[in-house]
């Protein structure tokens, strides 16, 4: 069989990794951590991701290179589309690093994008935060995840405060209108190397701290909504010839209204809920797609919730999976964990995730909040 080389070796490559096995494909990661979620499962090169000749030694032992992250070297990218197979391609990447040619490609394929403004100083600053009003939101154009790299910009007062904060970063700044969302969505869209395109079902997202913290599939809005969703993320695809995942972030408005907010080329978090709930996992798509052969079915078996299991929860979920879970058969749902074999379990840090498979994701929502390990809020109104 051949051997796919990722760029990366967190817990994206692991869980690629373990879903492209079985399709009989061998894996080698590319990561500096010598104790990365990629290398406990595949082989793996141990240096950094911009190190040149480690970049060569992938080429060298892969069929096919992808990455699990965006933000790869331009100079790494290069030298890997010229000495080796990587059907995703460079421009992806060179479109999805940077928030404002990002947002002109999502324009150039019909979709919607928050209202936004390029600014170089306080002064042009202070007068997108005009145009928009407030709050509003600035950006770094690149680096940014995790709510990181922005400012909320509450009064015309705090314009040259978070140009002066965000400027320090180096990089080109954004402001964007505050788009007053109902929820969140996001679609997970797979492009094959030869053209075909599906989309994965809708999920609905609760962040807390600007990190995910629940994936409710079906979203909680009209079908129509749903489909317009789909559409616009495969349109996206199409337009910007993408191949692999294209992962879709969009705020929908209480009168159904989509606006895009951002896109990742890769597996994204919350399509997480795919490994049992869809026919194939985002994963499995992901390696078909990159490797030219039909794409699985993107068939919702049941309803499923999705939580995120961060380093604070890791105590409280490891006793919770010593014990038989009675509440789950009460309940009638089925908890399947997915731990990422991360030794460090710092604050935040994404270790693992549970996929709660139901029949109606209120009773997912129910055990989440029953176990107590998420105590940060309820779920019903
Ligand atoms: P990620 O970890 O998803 O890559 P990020 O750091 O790139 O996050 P964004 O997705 O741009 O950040 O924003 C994080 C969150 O902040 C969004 O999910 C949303 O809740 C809120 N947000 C960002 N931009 C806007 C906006 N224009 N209007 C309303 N809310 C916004
Ligand atoms: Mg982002
Ligand atoms: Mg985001």
């Amino acid at each position: 069989g051949s051997t796919i080389g990722i760029l990366g070796g967190g817990q994206l490559g692991r869980m690629m990794v373990l879903q492209g096995a079985p399709l009989g494909y061998r894996f080698v990661t590319l990561d500096p951590a010598d104790n990365a979620p990629c290398g406990q499962v595949s082989s793996q090169i141990v240096a950094h991701y911009d190190d040149v000749e480690a970049a060569k030694q992938l080429a060298e032992q892969a069929d096919v290179i992808t990455y699990e992250f965006e933000n790869v070297d331009a100079g790494v990218a290069a030298l890997l589309e010229d000495q080796s197979y990587v059907p995703q391609g460079s421009k992806l990447l060179y479109t999805t690093q940077h928030r404002l040619r990002e947002k002109r490609a999502i324009e150039a394929a019909g979709a919607t994008v928050a209202p936004y403004a390029e600014v170089k100083s306080a002064e042009q600053t202070l007068e997108a935060v005009r145009r928009f009003g407030t709050p509003c939101v600035m950006k770094t154009a690149t680096g940014g995840y995790d709510g990181k790299g922005q400012f909320v910009i509450r009064s015309e007062e705090q314009a040259a405060q978070a140009y002066e904060e965000l400027s320090a970063a180096g990089t080109d700044l954004v402001v964007e209108q505050f788009i007053d969302f109902a929820c969140e969505l996001s679609v997970v869209a797979a492009r094959s190397s030869n053209g075909e395109i599906k989309t994965f079902p809708v999920a609905e997202n609760i962040h807390i701290d600007n990190i995910l913290h629940l994936s409710i599939v079906p979203a909680r809005v009209a079908d129509e909504v749903q489909r317009r969703a789909e559409q616009m993320a495969a349109a996206i695809a199409e337009s910007m010839d993408a191949v692999g995942l294209l992962a879709v972030e969009l705020f929908c408005t209480a009168g159904g209204e989509l606006y895009v907010n951002e896109l990742a080329p890769r597996p994204h978090n919350s399509g997480h809920y795919t490994m049992e709930a869809c026919a194939t996992s985002q994963f499995e798509q992901h390696v078909r797609a990159i490797c030219g052969l039909p794409l699985g079915s993107t068939k919702l078996h049941m309803p499923v919730v999705m939580v995120n299991i961060l380093g604070e929860h890791v105590p409280e979920v490891q006793q919770r999976m010593l014990v038989a879970d009675t509440e789950a058969e009460r309940l009638n749902v089925i908890p399947k964990y997915h731990l990422y074999g991360k030794e460090e379990a710092k604050h935040k840090r994404k270790m693992g995730h549970i996929n709660v498979l139901c029949h109606n994701s209120e009773d997912a929502l129910n055990w989440i909040e029953q176990t107590n390990i998420w105590r940060t809020r309820t779920y019903h109104d």
